[in-house]
C-alpha cells in the first residue's frame, strides 16, 4: 500500500512519463497533464549511458529501446585528424545481454515512453496545464486550463528546466545559468564503419557521432561561445560546416560531405541548474530538469530524471508517511544529481579554459564510477 492514493504529474517529458509509469506500478491513480497538444519531442538524438539504460530497464521499456535505438559497447576517442587515442569501456549496467551504452532519436524515445504511459492506465490530458495549485486540508486542490478541477494527495512537477511550479513553490530559487558553451547537433545516415560512439578532439572543440538506429547517427559539436545568442536559421549550415573544417578525420569529413540545406540542424546554448534541497514543499515535489538540469558533458541529464521517477515510486510504496517518503527520496537523489550537475559544469569549464586534461579525465572516471553504483 502506498502512502498516497492519487497523484497529478505535471509534464510528459522523459521524467514525467517515467514517473507516471512507475507510480501506476505502485498501485497509485495517476493523472498526467502535458502542455503540448501534440506531446512532441524536439531535437536530434540522445545518448543513453549504461546507468540510463539500467533505469529504463526498471521502467520496463528496454526491449523497445534496444530494438529501435543504436546500442553498443565502448566509446572511441580520436584526435581531430583521426589518430585513435583510446577506447573507453562502458559497463553493461542494464544486464549482461544489453550493451553498455547507446543512443536513440528523441522522438522515438518519447513515443516509446508515451505509449507505455498510456498502457499503464495513466489518465493523460494533452494541451492542458494546471492554472492553480492550492495546498490545503491534507490535499492539493488543482484547477486546470480545460476548466476541470480535482484534488490529489501529491503533485509531481516534471515541467522541465523552465519549471513554472519551481517558480511558484520557490520564487527565490536559482534559475538556469548559461555555462559558456553551445551544442550543435544533426542527424545523418550512418556509414557501416560507425558501430559505436566516437569522439574527435580538436584543441578547443569536441565533436562526436553516436548511433541512434541501425541506419542513422547523430553528430554533436560542443563549442565555446561568449554569449547564449540565438543562431539564425540561415546561419546554421554555414556555421556548422565551418566548425567541421577543424576536423580532418574520415568520419567528420563524411559528415561534412552529407550535410546540406535540408539537414535538420539544431543549436542549443547550454544551461545548468541545481535547486538546493529540499525539492518539495508540502505535497508538491519537483523531479527531473525542474530540479536539476545539467549540461550534456556526462550524457546523464535524462537518466537522472528517470532515476528520480523510479526512486520516488519506491519511496511512496515503502514509507510509512508522505513526509518520510519525500525526505528519503531527497536523501537518495541529492548526491547523484548534484554530482552530475556540478561535474558537468566543471568539465565545461576545463574545456573552455584549456585546463588540465588529467583533471578532465579524472572527473569523467569518478563520474562514471559514481553513476554505475546502484541508485
Ligand atoms: C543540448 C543538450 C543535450 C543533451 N543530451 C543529453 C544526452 O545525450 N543524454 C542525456 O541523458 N541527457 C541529455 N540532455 C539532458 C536531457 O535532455 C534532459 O535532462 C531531459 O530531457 C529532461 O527531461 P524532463 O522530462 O525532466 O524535462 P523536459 O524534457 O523539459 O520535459 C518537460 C515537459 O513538461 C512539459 N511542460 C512544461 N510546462 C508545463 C506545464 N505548465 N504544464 C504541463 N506540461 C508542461 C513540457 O512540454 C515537456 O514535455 C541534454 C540536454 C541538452 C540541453
Amino acid at each position: 500500500m502506498s502512502v498516497v492514493r492519487n497523484v497529478l504529474v505535471i509534464g510528459g517529458g522523459f521524467s514525467g512519463s517515467c514517473a507516471a509509469i512507475e507510480l501506476r506500478k505502485a498501485g497509485i491513480d495517476v493523472d498526467l497533464v502535458e502542455i503540448d497538444p501534440g506531446w512532441r519531442s524536439y531535437g536530434a538524438g540522445i545518448t543513453l549511458n549504461g546507468a540510463t539504460l539500467r533505469a529504463l530497464g526498471e521502467v520496463g521499456v528496454l526491449p523497445e529501446i534496444v530494438a529501435e535505438g543504436g546500442c553498443s559497447d565502448g566509446v572511441e576517442i580520436y584526435t581531430a585528424d583521426g589518430h585513435k587515442l583510446t577506447e573507453l569501456p562502458t559497463s553493461r549496467l542494464a544486464g549482461p545481454d544489453v550493451p553498455g551504452g547507446g543512443g536513440i532519436m528523441r522522438p522515438v524515445l518519447a513515443k516509446i515512453l508515451s505509449e507505455a504511459t498510456r498502457r499503464s492506465g495513466t489518465q493523460v490530458r494533452l494541451g492542458c496545464q494546471a492554472t492553480s495549485v492550492d495546498q490545503r486540508d491534507e490535499q492539493v486542490q488543482v484547477a486546470f486550463s480545460d476548466a476541470a478541477r480535482a484534488s490529489y494527495d501529491l503533485v509531481v512537477a516534471a515541467d522541465g528546466a523552465r519549471s513554472g511550479m519551481r517558480e511558484k513553490l520557490f520564487p527565490t530559487a536559482p534559475k538556469p545559468v548559461y555555462t559558456g558553451q553551445g551544442v550543435w547537433r544533426a542527424v545523418i545516415p550512418r556509414p557501416r564503419e560507425v558501430q559505436k560512439a566516437a569522439f574527435f578532439m580538436a584543441p578547443r572543440l569536441k565533436a562526436g557521432v553516436v548511433p541512434v538506429s541501425h541506419t542513422s547517427m547523430y553528430l554533436f559539436i560542443t563549442e565555446d561561445r561568449p554569449t547564449n545568442a540565438h543562431v539564425r536559421e540561415d546561419e546554421l549550415l554555414p556555421q556548422l560546416r565551418a566548425l567541421l573544417d577543424q576536423f580532418t578525420a574520415p568520419i567528420p569529413l563524411y559528415v561534412r560531405s552529407v550535410l546540406n540545406a535540408d539537414s535538420h540542424i539544431v543549436f542549443r546554448p547550454l544551461e545548468s541548474l541545481l535547486l538546493p534541497a529540499p525539492w518539495y514543499q508540502g505535497r508538491v515535489v519537483l523531479i527531473g530538469d525542474a530540479a536539476h538540469a545539467s549540461t550534456p558533458h556526462l550524457a546523464a541529464g535524462a537518466g537522472m530524471g528517470i532515476e528520480d521517477s523510479v526512486v520516488l515510486a519506491q519511496e511512496l510504496k515503502n514509507a510509512s508517511s508522505l513526509e518520510q517518503a519525500l525526505a528519503s527520496f531527497q536523501r537518495r537523489r541529492w548526491p547523484r544529481c548534484r554530482l552530475v550537475v556540478e561535474n558537468s559544469v566543471r568539465l565545461g569549464e576545463i574545456e573552455q579554459t584549456g585546463g588540465s586534461k588529467e583533471e578532465h579525465a579524472n572527473i569523467m572516471r569518478e563520474s562514471m564510477i559514481a553513476m554505475a553504483a546502484p541508485f
